[in-house]
């Protein structure tokens, strides 16, 4: 399985509009990142984790010409609203993209996108619209997606939860601000492990700071940890420097092999 970082960035993304801090003017690549969006390449085809804002430019940047699933993690704006570049995915004259949603944020995501979601909103003639065939999944049950099997859990992130999964050796988590016995449960084990992380320094209500990442990574001691969902407050160069190893930082382009 291959696991692709499209964009490692949070919500603001990196650079901030008007920020001349030394990570936003870096000349390093690795110091770009976009809104948080990965990619699973498993047997059976490709896994689109979340749908962030500047997708299709991700997925030109990476070379990725086919989505076959779309896995959202929560829906946070940062991490849906490039959902309308699904798109291209289900015009050429395929199915629609099975999309799977904690069960608890099915209404929500339905009446955001009432054009995508309500049969009774009538695209003219000649234009199209994403087709996507919703499928719900819920925290301990398994699914079975692209011939691997996929078990999400629960992690707090604030007033509302996001979700985390495994699949196989990968054990993958954004927006966290924990990881809850069941998380730890179903991640032992693991050979790679993606966190979000915000920066260095002070804890934020609803995320993992750089520290707290890290002693969440030992405490799964997976062999390879990467933290994504950074902030303009953290360069890439100085977090490879502070970071324990084991533990790296993504960067947007990433390509990760696993087993
Ligand atoms: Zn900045
Ligand atoms: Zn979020
Ligand atoms: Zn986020």
């Amino acid at each position: 399985m291959t696991l692709t970082f499209l964009g490692t960035g949070t919500s603001f993304g990196v650079p901030v509009i008007g920020c001349s801090c030394p990570n936003c003017t870096s000349a390093d690549p690795r110091d770009r990142r976009t809104r948080h969006g990965a990619l699973l390449g498993l047997e059976g085809g490709n896994l689109l984790i979340d749908t962030p804002p500047e997708l299709r430019l991700q997925l030109l940047a990476c070379g990725i010409d086919r989505v076959d699933v779309v896995w959202y993690t929560h829906l946070h704006a940062d991490h849906v609203h490039g959902i309308d570049d699904v798109r291209i995915f289900s015009t050429r004259g395929r199915d629609a993209v099975p999309t799977y949603v904690p069960e608890e944020m099915e209404d929500e995501l339905t009446g955001r996108f009432p054009y995508i979601f309500d049969d009774r909103v009538k695209v003219p003639r000649g234009t199209t619209r994403p087709r996507l065939a919703l499928r719900s999944y819920k925290e301990g049950v398994p699914r079975q997606v692209l011939g691997v099997e996929v078990i999400p859990f629960r992690v707090p992130h604030g007033p509302e939860d996001a979700f985390g999964f495994r699949a196989a050796g990968l054990g993958y988590v954004t927006d966290a601000k924990r990881l809850p016995g069941p998380a730890r449960e179903v991640l032992r084990g693991v050979e790679v492990l993606v966190l979000n992380a915000l920066w260095l320094g002070s804890p934020h209500p609803t995320h993992f700071n750089v520290e707290e990442a890290v002693e969440a990574a030992l405490e799964i001691g997976a062999e390879r940890t990467y933290l994504t969902h950074l902030t303009h407050k953290v360069g890439y160069r100085e977090l490879v420097e502070w970071l324990p190893e084991g533990i790296r930082p993504a960067y947007d382009g990433l390509v990760v092999e696993v087993g």
